[in-house]
Parts: structure tokens; sequence; C-alpha cells
């Protein structure tokens, strides 16, 4: 037996699964402090059996680095109760004999699409996700990327559209990539909410301009063989197409690989990408 925690901003999801990611039995409930949330995940899992393995996939940002004596804390979050919190300790404590496996929460989702998702079998994928936030999930040759912390595609400087005159919202950078193009980037543009801007609005060509510029750089430093973005902003009809356009347009013949009409691609494991990630993340 195998289990799975995706520990979210506002929900929690524990899962007990196999090998191949399948979620055999799942419970869902709000997150609150982390002894309360992590210890509501062990009693659950623990009244199920004893699991070799644990894989968690956490909101960050989070100490991923394994000999650092920090492994496994949460850092600087707008969750204040949380800051500085051990997410492995609580668990290790009740299954010292099983293998813990911990990654963000988008790493997680990168690998779920890449083994048996919309990625099936690549071992070079990209899972961006635009909601809230803008982040980043990079797998390269088959193991998840951490550099020193981990990626924040969210926070990178794109170029501004020549004829636009929106300051952004990021209230570290204001016209970083999240700060143009996250969900409530697009609200505070247009007056409206993202999901109430019909798939035909000017929004959505802008929208892909940033999301290209964004997924240049990817391809430009990791060359990945497919780019999936998810999301709940994602769900705008066309809007994956849209990117593949610009983004073609933006390689200039440079990028092969971009043209690939299959480069851009919707995720097909929608909200349980995340549950289904944790659950194979120990076997990397
Ligand atoms: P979170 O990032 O908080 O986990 P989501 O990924 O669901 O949550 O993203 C929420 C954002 O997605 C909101 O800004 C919302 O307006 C936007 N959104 C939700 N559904 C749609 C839709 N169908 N089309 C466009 N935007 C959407
Ligand atoms: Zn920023």
């Amino acid at each position: 037996m195998r289990a799975g925690i995706e520990l979210g901003g506002t929900k929690t999801v524990v899962a007990i699964g196999n090998e191949r990611g399948d979620v055999l039995e799942e419970i869902r409930y709000p997150t609150s402090d982390p002894a309360t949330t992590l210890n509501r995940a062990c009693e659950w899992i623990a009244a199920r059996g004893d699991p070799k393995s644990i894989g968690i996939a956490a909101f960050g940002p989070i100490v991923l680095q394994k000999n650092h004596e920090q492994y496994g804390r949460l850092l600087a979050t707008p969750k204040k109760n949380w800051q500085g919190a051990s997410i492995c300790e609580p668990i290790s404590r009740t299954f010292p004999k099983a293998k813990l496996a911990l990654d963000t929460d988008v790493n997680a989702a990168a690998l779920a699409e890449a083994r048996v998702g919309a990625g099936a079998g690549v071992d070079d994928l990209v899972y961006i996700t635009i909601g809230t936030g803008i982040g980043a999930g990079i797998l390269t040759e088959g193991r998840l990327l951490h550099g020193t912390l981990h990626a924040e595609f969210g926070h990178l400087k794109v170029p501004r559209e020549p004829n636009d005159a929106f300051a952004g919202i990021c209230p570290f950078h204001g016209d970083c990539l999240e700060g143009m193009a996250s969900g409530p980037a697009i609200a505070a543009r247009w007056n409206e909410s993202a999901d109430r801007l019909p798939a035909t609005h000017p929004a959505w060509e802008l929208q892909a301009w940033y999301l290209a510029h964004g997924v240049l750089s990817l391809v430009a430093i990791v060359a990945p063989a497919c780019v999936v973005i998810g999301g709940g902003v994602a769900q705008v009809e066309g809007l994956h197409q849209k990117i593949q356009t610009q983004l073609c347009r933006l390689s200039a013949g440079y990028f092969p690989l971009v043209e690939d009409k299959n480069f851009i691609r919707a995720p097909m494991l929608g909200q349980q990408a995340g549950i289904i990630g944790a659950l194979i993340l120990c076997d990397l």
C-alpha cells in the first residue's frame, strides 16, 4: 500500500493508491493549522494500513534539499501559521518505516502528467498552472528540477506588450508574468473575473502573448518535449492554440520543437494531477 497527500493552500487531499497512480480511496478537507491538518491525514492513512511510501505534494515555498537542516519546512508563506512548519516531521513520526517523498504541488502535477497524463512517457515536460498565481513544475531528463529552492516561473520578467499600459499586480515586481497574466491580474485589468470573460474577448489574445513569452524562455533554457498548461484560467476555450500560434511566431523558426502542433497541451488529469503525482513521487 502507498499513500499520497496533496497539501493545498485551501484544501488537503489524502489518498491511498497504487504504483500507477490510481487513487483507490481518498478524503478531502479544508487545510487548517499544520498539526490538525497533518494529524488528520496520518489518522486517515493509519486506519487503512501501513503504507510502504508516502508522497507529499505541497504548496510552497518549501525547502526540498535533502541534506538541508530545514528540509521539509515551509518558508515565508502568506499562510502565517504554516511559516516554519515541518511537513515531514509529523508524518515520519507516525510512519517511521515508510519512505517519504516531498515536492511542490506543481512538480507533482508535472510528474503525473508526464507518467500517466497528457505527456505519458515523456521525460522532459513542463507543467504550468495559471490560477490565482502562476507556477511551473519542471521534469527534465526524468528528474524534477529544484535548484537551491524550486523554480519560480510566475515571477519571470517578461517584455511588455507594446500597447499595454496595465501596471501589473505582483506586490514584488508589478509586471512580472504573474503580475500580468494570473487570474487576479486578468480580473484587475479588465474589471471582470477571468471566468466571466467570453472566449472571443481580446483579453485572451493578450494573455496568450504573455504566456508565449514565458514559455519561450522555458524552451530556451530546459528544452522540454512538451508543455502542459492547466489551472483555472487555462480552461478558457482556445487558449492553448493561441499560445502555440504566438510561440511559433516568437520562435521564428529557431526552435523546431515548438512547431509540433501538440507542443502546448491541455492537461489530462485535471484536478487529480497533484494527488496522482503525490502517489508516484516516491518512485523517483
Ligand atoms: P487556485 O489557483 O486558487 O488553485 P484555480 O486554478 O481554479 O485556483 O484558479 C482560479 C482562477 O481561475 C480565478 O482567477 C478564476 O477567475 C479563473 N478561472 C476559473 N475558471 C475559469 C474559466 N473557465 N475560464 C477562465 N478563467 C477561469
Ligand atoms: Zn512577481
